[in-house]
């Protein structure tokens, strides 16, 4: 008798528009795949401009009730989010796991990181608290006013399916904006969760929307004529040509993109506490962060030991399932990734090359390194996006600053040394937005701003913290008198205060 085999089987993955899942009408859609295995998984729906504009539709019509909605009963709301989400955390790791591939316990991070944006939120009558001047003229008050900014959209990345969009969602809900998100059409469920979850916890329909989609609908976000602002994470063209497209049309806009993490290591630095940290930062999910570190730089005499130290971690580090407790790193997101990465190990000083030993399913590439890489080599220009460490050695503390400055990205850099003084001076000399000491990954808390500098971000103001509080809130300013109406007269004059 004939073997059944069973179809795996394929989700559809549709948009989140006013409150409900609708399935989308395009008929385009995109494969999601489960990267530790390389079969497809889900099909999500790539939305038209006509999609694009059912959400923005929806998110009009919620702004004027939500932006009305009291402090005290938005940050109810906010509190209860983050109880569910809390609560459900594992569930959504799992989902995280499932479409990017990042080990369990990192995308239980994540997740954790992400919340604490909400948790910042939760204060939100704090931070919308303004100014007030009694009396600034006779009879006269000045105060200060926030406002939210209307419909608002977020385009985000893979790499963090979670924790980037909520960087965008909850700053831009508390401050009383309607929301459209655009995740990354390749690992988008959990957007969709995260819709249903903000409508268990109390949000009005058609605060929060989801479309899905690819360049189609990140187009339509940025023409949208009812879109105040957007907020975009992902690469650097991308970025770039986002930022330039949304301001030329009267958008407020923050861009951020990709980076080139600099780590350098002082002579004096501990060499065990180094190798753990570049180990980590380099390899930790797959390489795939903005905020890994790519490249190391070893000054004077400590390159040998640290490179031997280094060496002698990389076998150690367990590849595999990200469901796998025991594993440590994960595959790629896709095999055409995978395969781009995996290219930069076709020259060079390739003294671990990862496409040995690697399993034959899914997307997976073993932590490389490459020596000697210097600038005007691709493994050192690109941004690699893997787990691809390049080591440098220099001279002198002076040439690895200037390694960093000259570097086109500035997102974040690190130093490793037992010098205070040196360490003082290069948070002084660096020009990146983020400086680790003795911190390989340093992501700002939730109640400071994340951005980089450079070619890292587009705009003027960096992300979440109180940074995003301005970003989704303008200013008005109010000059208040009740006067008594014996004393009014005409008076063409400019007003004077004194
Ligand atoms: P990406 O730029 O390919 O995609 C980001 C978003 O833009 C996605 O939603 C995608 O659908 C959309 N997009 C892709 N191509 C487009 C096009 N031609 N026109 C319009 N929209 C387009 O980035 P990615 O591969 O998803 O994510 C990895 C990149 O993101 C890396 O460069 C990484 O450094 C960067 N990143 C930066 C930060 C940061 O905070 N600076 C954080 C996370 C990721």
């Amino acid at each position: 008798m004939a073997e059944t085999v069973e179809a795996p089987a394929v989700t559809r993955i549709s948009h989140w528009i006013g409150g409900r899942r609708v399935e989308g009408a395009s008929g385009r859609t995109g494969p999601v795949f489960n990267p530790a295995t390389g079969r497809q998984t889900g099909a999500v729906d790539f939305a038209s401009a006509e999609e694009v504009d059912a959400a923005v539709q929806a998110a009009k019509e919620a702004f004027p009730a939500w932006r009305a909605t009291s402090l005290a009963r938005r940050a109810e709301l906010f509190f209860r989010i983050r109880e569910l989400l809390h609560e459900r955390r594992d569930a959504l790791a799992e989902i995280l796991v499932r479409e990017h591939g990042k080990v369990f316990s990192d995308a239980l991070g994540e997740v954790t990181r992400g919340l604490e944006v909400v948790e910042f939120c939760c204060g939100l009558p704090s931070l919308l608290k303004s100014e007030y001047s009694e009396q600034a003229s006779t009879g006269i008050d000045v105060y200060s006013i926030r406002q939210p900014l209307g419909v608002v959209a977020g385009i985000t990345p893979f790499n963090f399916p979670v924790m980037v969009p909520m960087w965008m969602w909850a700053p831009a809900l508390a401050c009383g904006n309607t929301f459209v998100l655009k995740p990354s059409e390749k690992d988008p469920t959990a957007s969709l969760w995260t819709a249903e979850l903000l409508q268990e916890a109390g949000v009005p329909d058609g605060v929060f929307n989801v479309v899905m989609g690819d360049k189609v609908a990140v187009d339509a976000v940025l023409e949208h004529p009812e879109i105040a602002a957007v907020s975009f994470v992902g690469s650097t063209p991308i970025a770039r040509y986002v930022y330039e497209t949304a301001t030329a049309r009267g958008k407020r806009c923050q861009a951020l993109g990709g980076a080139k993490n600099h780590m350098i290591v002082l002579p004096d630095a501990d060499i065990d506490m180094a190798a753990d940290a570049a180990v980590s930062a380099a390899y930790g999910s797959a390489g795939e962060r903005c905020m890994a570190v790519s490249m190391l730089v070893a000054v004077g005499d400590v390159a040998e030991p640290l490179l031997a130290a280094i060496r002698e971690r990389i076998p150690k580090v367990k590849v595999g399932d990200g469901m796998d407790p025991s594993s440590e790193m994960g595959p790629l997101v896709t095999a055409e990734h995978r395969d781009k990465v995996a290219s930069y190990l076709d020259e060079g000083d390739v003294l671990v090359d990862g496409r040995e030993g690697a399993p034959d399913e899914g997307f997976f590439l073993l932590p490389s390194l490459i020596d000697n890489v210097k600038p005007g080599m691709r493994a050192y220009d690109d941004e690699i996006f893997g787990p691809v460490l390049g080591i440098t050695r220099v001279a002198t503390y002076e040439e690895a600053v200037r390694l960093v400055n000259e570097s086109p990205y500035g997102n974040g850099t690190a130093i490793f040394t037992r010098d205070g003084g040196v360490a003082r001076q290069f948070q002084f000399d660096v020009t990146a937005g983020m400086v680790g000491i003795n911190v390989p990954i340093p992501v700002p808390v939730a109640y400071y701003s994340f951005g980089g500098w450079k070619a890292s971000l587009f705009g003027d103001r960096h992300i979440y913290g109180p940074e995003g509080i301005d970003f989704y809130t303008r200013g008005k300013v109010v000059t208040s008198r009740w006067p008594d109406p014996a004393t009014s007269r005409v008076d063409l004059g400019f007003p004077q205060t004194r």
